[in-house]
C-alpha cells in the first residue's frame, strides 16, 4: 500500500471514529435529556402520565428513565451496544449487537464477551487486556477483527468504558460495537482501483522511456559520426548546431534514465549488480566526465578522494550516478569561480563521502522537500538550472539499496554540503582517516 493510500485509509478511519464518537455523544446527552424528564416528573406529574400509560410496569422516575433508555439502546442497529459485568460476561444486548455479531440475546446473555474474539487474539489474552486497559484509564478504543456466530472475521471499531459506582467500584463495562467491513470493501476497492492506475502509470512510464531511448541513441550516434567528420567535413557553424543538437540529446536522455528509474523504484524492480569496487576510482571517472560542464563556469572541481580506502562491495555504476548527481547539482547551483570539493572518509562502520559547494545554498525549511520526487527549490518555469526534480529522489535510493543513507548541511548563500555513507564489509579493516 503507498504512503498515499495509506494516508487515504487513515483518514477515513478518523471520520469513522468521529462518527462514532459524535453518535454516543449524542445518545449520553438523550440520556441526560431522559433522567432531567423523569426528575422533572417530580414535580409536574402530569407530563409523566403518558409515559407510565406506555411503561405501565415502570416504577420510579430513575426507573423510568433507565428503562427508556434501555429501550433506546436495545433499538439502535448501526451499532452492537452492551453491558458486560465485572468480570467480562455480557449481561445485556441490543438489537445493533444481534445484527452485527448474529447471536440472539438468549443464546449470549451470561457469556464470556471473549466469544466475539479471534483464537488468536484470545491467545494473546487481548479480551482481557482490553478490560484492564478500560478499567485502569477509564475507557479503551481498539480497532480490530471480531468474529460473528457463524464464524466469518469483520473489521470493527470498538469502545469499551469501565462502570464505576458511586462508592468506586467496578459494576461492569459498557461496549459499543461498529462494523466496519462495508466501509473497509469501498476502502479496499477504492485502493485497488488506485493501485491499478499505479501500475498502468508504471507500465506507460516504461514503455514510453524504452521507445524514446531508441530514437535518442539514433541522434546522439549519427550526430557524432557527423561531428567527427566521418562523412564529410563540416563548417563551423554546423559543429556548433550538431553539439547543440548532441546537448539536447544528452538532456533527453538523462530525463528519460530519471523516469526509468523512477518508475523501477516506485514498481520495486530496482536491481543491483553488487562486486567489489575501488571508490576513489569511481569518484574520479565521475569527476573527469563532469569537468567539461565545471570548465565553462571557471570551477575549480577538486578531488579530495584519498588512495587506499578498502575496498567497497556494491553497484559501482549506480555510485557513480549518485556522484555524479549530487556534483552536476553542486556545478548547477553554485555561481562562476567557485569550488566543489569531493572528499571521503572512513567513520566507523561506514565510508562517508561529502560534496561541498561554495553555492547558492538551501534554506532549512526546503530541506525537508529536496528527496521527495519532481521537487525543487525554484520550481517557477523561470528557474535557471534546469532538471527534473528526481536526481535526489533516486541518489537517496540508491545509497539506501545499499544500505547507506544520505542527508545536506547547508545555509543559504554560503554553500551546501551533500553527504553519504555506504557500509564497509564486516572484517574489513577501518583504519580512521580524517577528512
Ligand atoms: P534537479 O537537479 O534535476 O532539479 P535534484 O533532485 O537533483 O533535481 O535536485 C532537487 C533540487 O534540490 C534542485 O532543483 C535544487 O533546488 C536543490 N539542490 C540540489 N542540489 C543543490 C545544491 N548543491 N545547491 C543548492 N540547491 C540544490
Amino acid at each position: 500500500m503507498s504512503d498515499h493510500d495509506r494516508d487515504q485509509l487513515a483518514r477515513k478511519l478518523d471520520q469513522a471514529l468521529a462518527e462514532r464518537d459524535q453518535a454516543l455523544r449524542e445518545l449520553s446527552q438523550l440520556r441526560q435529556q431522559i433522567v432531567a424528564a423523569g426528575t422533572s416528573g417530580d414535580r409536574h406529574e402530569q407530563h409523566e402520565q403518558p409515559l407510565t400509560a406506555e411503561y405501565p410496569l415502570l416504577g420510579t422516575n430513575n426507573q423510568r428513565s433507565d428503562e427508556l433508555f434501555r429501550v433506546m439502546v436495545e433499538s439502535v442497529v448501526d451499532y452492537a451496544i452492551f453491558m458486560l459485568d465485572a468480570n467480562g460476561r455480557i449481561v445485556t444486548w441490543n438489537k445493533g449487537a444481534e445484527r452485527i455479531k448474529g447471536y440472539q440475546d438468549a443464546e449470549i446473555l451470561g457469556k464470556p464477551y471473549a466469544l466475539f474474539f479471534s483464537p488468536e487474539d484470545v491467545q494473546a489474552g487481548k479480551p482481557q487486556r482490553l478490560l484492564a486497559q478500560a478499567r485502569q484509564f477509564g475507557r479503551v478504543e481498539d480497532l480490530g477483527w471480531r468474529v460473528r456466530k457463524d464464524g466469518t472475521r469483520f473489521w470493527a471499531d470498538a469502545v469499551i468504558t469501565a462502570l464505576i459506582d458511586a462508592q468506586g467500584n467496578l459494576t461492569g463495562y459498557a461496549k459499543v460495537t461498529r462494523d466496519l467491513t462495508e466501509f473497509e470493501h469501498l476502502e479496499r476497492e477504492k485502493i485497488e482501483a488506485l493501485q491499478q492506475a499505479d501500475i498502468l502509470k508504471d507500465q506507460f512510464i516504461s514503455i514510453l522511456s524504452h521507445e524514446l531511448r531508441t530514437p535518442i541513441n539514433s541522434i546522439t550516434g549519427f550526430g557524432s559520426i557527423l561531428d567527427d567528420e566521418v562523412v564529410g567535413p563540416l563548417t563551423e557553424k554546423q559543429h556548433e548546431y550538431l553539439r547543440k543538437i548532441l546537448s539536447g540529446a544528452d538532456t533527453l536522455l538523462g530525463l528519460v534514465n530519471d523516469l526509468l528509474d523512477l518508475s523501477r523504484i516506485q514498481a520495486g524492480r530496482f536491481h543491483l549488480s553488487p562486486q567489489p569496487f575501488d571508490f576513489a576510482l569511481v569518484a574520479a571517472d565521475a569527476l573527469s566526465s563532469l569537468q567539461a560542464l565545471a570548465e565553462p563556469k571557471h570551477m575549480h572541481l577538486l578531488n579530495e578522494v584519498p588512495q587506499g580506502l578498502p575496498p567497497l562491495v556494491g553497484d559501482a555504476q549506480r555510485i557513480r550516478q549518485v556522484l555524479l548527481n549530487l556534483v552536476n547539482n553542486a556545478i548547477k547551483f553554485t555561481p562562476d569561480e567557485g569550488t566543489i570539493r569531493v572528499r571521503a572518509c572512513l567513520d566507523g562502520a561506514v565510508l562517508r563521502c561529502e560534496v561541498q559547494d561554495t553555492g547558492i545554498g538551501i534554506a532549512t525549511e526546503d530541506i525537508p522537500k529536496l528527496f521527495k520526487p519532481f521537487s525543487q527549490v525554484d520550481m517557477s518555469s523561470t528557474r535557471p538550472a534546469g532538471g527534473t526534480g528526481l536526481g535526489l529522489m533516486i541518489s537517496k535510493s540508491l545509497v539506501e539499496a545499499h544500505g547507506g543513507q544520505i542527508g545536506v548541511e547547508s545555509q543559504p548563500g554560503a554553500g551546501s554540503t551533500f553527504w553519504f555513507t555506504l557500509p564497509l564489509q564486516h572484517g574489513v579493516p577501518l583504519p580512521t582517516a580524517p577528512l
